[in-house]
């Protein structure tokens, strides 16, 4: 018994560690291996603590920035609030026309592989006229074209040279307002008039509008004289809480008139730096739409007590570029009707028909000021004619 161990008091077998043989239950290696498993349960905790906790912002890539909702204004505060810091993917007309380009590419290679002779040049001009470069640019280059060359069907190289060099001759460099960028304003406030028919991304373009000055350390004023749709008050609504500026709103069915007037007299009255009036693509009556929108323009110039030049100052039509050839009508329509200063092309994003742009310029002589190339804050761009002759021609 002694070798075995000794009897405690509660009459229990204490066991003799040091007799031969004997193996504690925490032996070396037992104790190894209790070692091991709890430094593995250790490790795997901390694998999954490390996964679950977001990475700091400056290494942060798996949340991407959701275009907030315009339409409510809690849920918009929310996304960006929860924006990631890390810089956004850069925005660049040359990506926003990546679909015309393909476009493009895509009726040219078709035409090289299908095409010789006479039937070269007649194809080439369906191609063109295909990808909304316009009719009477279209003839003019192959016309130039067939006079050089005779039937001899230019390379690839050649097409794309003569191309190039025609769309610069076609589409030449209008100026645009630097206030776009920030430089000096050219009136205090500065009235920008925005029409176009519904559904192209008008009152969407005023909001992003509002943002890029109020980026700007401006103080801007809406007007929301598209009392035809109550939804694009409350849009308007969210985009002027969200960005900080300040609205004129009536009730559905207003005057339009009206709201522009207060609005042009409430920027004036309260020193704002830019006013932007959304006006309605649709009438409640059967009042000819143009009729009313020079009427809307004409009652804001009235308002105009202040500055050298009566309001407005700007009237940008805003055209849906997916729409080809009917934007090109809106455009004529819109400019007979109300001399615009300037095009907004929207949906660009989405398009395969940024062509139409050409046409546009060739004949109205109104610069293209901006482009949306998407629905989120961030997506509308001052537009570049370098950038987009070069982004249109980018995969010939
Ligand atoms: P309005 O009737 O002319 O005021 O048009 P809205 O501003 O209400 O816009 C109509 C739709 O076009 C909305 O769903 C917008 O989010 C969308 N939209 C506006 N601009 C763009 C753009 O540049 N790209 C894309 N993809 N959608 C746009």
């Amino acid at each position: 018994m002694a070798r075995l161990g000794k009897i405690n008091h509660r009459h229990r077998l204490v066991p003799n560690f040091r007799r031969p043989g004997y193996t504690h239950p925490m032996s070396d290696q037992n104790l190894y291996i209790v070692l091991g498993i709890v430094g593995a349960v250790l490790a795997a905790a901390l694998f999954f603590f490390l996964r679950r906790r977001p990475s700091s912002p400056g290494t942060h890539q798996s949340v991407r920035y959701a275009p907030p909702s315009p339409a409510s204004p809690s849920a918009t505060q929310q996304s960006v609030r929860s924006a990631p810091a890390a810089p956004a993917p850069k925005r660049d007309l040359t990506v926003g026309l990546s679909k015309s380009a393909q476009f493009l590419q895509g009726a040219i290679d078709k035409l090289f592989s299908h095409s010789e002779g006479a039937a070269f040049f007649s194809d080439l001009e369906e191609t063109l006229v295909t990808a909304d470069l316009g009719i009477e640019f279209t003839e003019r280059l192959v016309t130039s074209l067939r006079k050089d060359l005779g039937l001899k069907v230019p390379s690839r190289e050649e097409l794309k040279a003569r191309l190039s060099q025609a769309l610069n001759v076609a589409f030449p460099e209008l100026p645009l307002p630097t206030a776009l960028d920030g430089a000096t304003l050219p009136q205090k406030p500065w009235v920008i008039m925005m029409v176009g028919v519904n559904g192209v991304g008008k009152t969407t373009t005023t909001g992003k509008l509002c943002s890029r000055f109020r980026a700007q350390n401006r103080k801007v004023i809406v007007g929301a004289a598209d009392t035809f749709r109550a939804a694009a008050s409350e849009q308007l609504q969210a985009w002027v809480e969200r960005t900080g500026a300040e609205g004129v709103f009536q009730k559905e069915g207003a005057d339009p008139a009206a709201v522009a007037f207060d609005a042009v007299q409430a920027a004036q009255n309260r020193g704002a730096d830019v006013c932007i009036v959304d006006t309605a693509g649709r009438l409640h009556t059967k009042h000819n739409l143009m009729d009313e929108l020079a009427k809307v323009k004409r009652v804001m110039a009235k308002a105009s007590t202040t500055g050298a030049a009566p309001a407005p100052h700007e009237v940008w039509l805003t055209v849906d570029g997916t729409t080809g050839q009917n934007a090109l009508h809106q455009a004529r329509e819109f400019h007979k009707a109300l001399t615009l200063t300037g095009i907004v092309i929207t949906k660009l994003d989405g398009s395969a028909r940024g062509g139409i742009v050409i046409p546009i310029v060739e004949e109205l002589k109104v610069p293209v000021v901006l482009v949306g190339v998407g629905e989120g804050v961030d997506d509308l761009l001052v537009f570049d004619r370098t950038q987009f002759l070069q982004g249109l021609l980018a995969a010939l």
